[in-house]
């Protein structure tokens, strides 16, 4: 499929996020940090000289992945990182030489988890607590991929709202880390137009919706398992991979279902792709 221009950066989404965690992880399980290197203390939020202090000496017991945050859970307390607009992680060898946007080091035995962040937007805060009980983590909505979430859920929730439905299943109250591309192809394989509203979609729509979620999101995971294998690469280019979309980006191409052009229309301030035919 002829892909259309996209944007030069590839804002990471949740697959890429969790991507990243399983590439992380095997190389920081159960494994002691020694120390930490700020380069770049201005992230979205002031990286707090705190960390070099409270990091040292802690083992990382867990990975974990929660909306678009990772969460390294130590033996007391936890390292939250996001990777913002532009943010990567790399596992190193220690004497790595750093480029222009490596702003953060976790350093440990042999090797160390290295933070590119050209444009800023990430985050490394530290918690004392569950980190799920963080104020930026709290409130979030469930996991599209848990168990928790269906489409009963979704139409439950939809009750008493009225907003469009595109902006009802990005608000992350609702569910958590379903970005733009992944709201529009999602309501594409459901066959929901992304302004109808939210309050009049029948529970059995919704069941389509939330498996059309579910699905591209898994899609866009196991695609990038084969094409982001590589957590040590020096170079650091993200290399977050483009997954083949439906209607994202495809404005006047064909509708795949009825080969009518896809329309593009701004809803809540973002970019929305949909066949005019085939979502209702
Ligand atoms: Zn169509």
């Amino acid at each position: 499929m002829p892909q259309k221009a996209r944007d030069s950066i590839k804002v990471p989404e949740l697959p890429e996020v969790e991507t990243t965690r399983r590439g992380i992880e095997p190389h920081l399980l159960g494994r002691r940090i020694r120390g930490l290197i700020v380069r770049q203390q201005r992230l979205r939020w002031p990286v707090a000289p705190a960390l070099k202090r409270l990091l040292p000496g802690r083992r990382i017991q867990a990975v974990e992945r929660r909306a678009k945050y990772l969460l390294l859970r130590l033996d007391q307390g936890a390292l939250i990182l996001h990777l913002g607009m532009s943010g990567s992680l790399r596992v190193l060898p220690l004497d790595t030489a750093p480029g222009p946007h490596d702003h953060l080091d976790l350093l440990f035995d042999d090797r160390c988890l290295r933070l590119r962040d050209p444009r800023r937007f990430g985050a490394a805060l530290w918690t004392c607590n569950d980190p799920a009980r963080h104020k930026l983590i709290r409130h979030l909505g469930p996991e599209p991929l848990g168990e928790s979430f269906d489409g009963d859920y979704l139409y439950r929730q939809a009750r008493g709202r009225h907003g469009a439905v595109k902006n009802f299943i990005m608000n992350a109250r609702v569910v958590a880390g379903v970005g733009n591309i992944y709201a529009s192809e999602a309501l594409f394989r459901a066959g929901i137009h992304p302004t109808r509203p939210c309050n009049r979609i029948s529970r059995e729509r919704y069941g389509r919706l939330a498996a059309g979620i579910r699905a591209v999101l898994q899609e866009a995971i196991e695609q990038g398992g084969t094409t982001l294998r590589d957590f040590q690469r020096e170079d650091g280019s993200a290399g977050y991979f483009a997954q083949r979309l439906l209607v994202y980006g495809q404005e006047g191409e064909p509708c795949p279902g009825c080969g009518r052009p896809i329309v593009r229309r701004v809803i809540g301030q973002r970019s929305s792709f949909y066949c005019g035919r085939c979502q209702r």
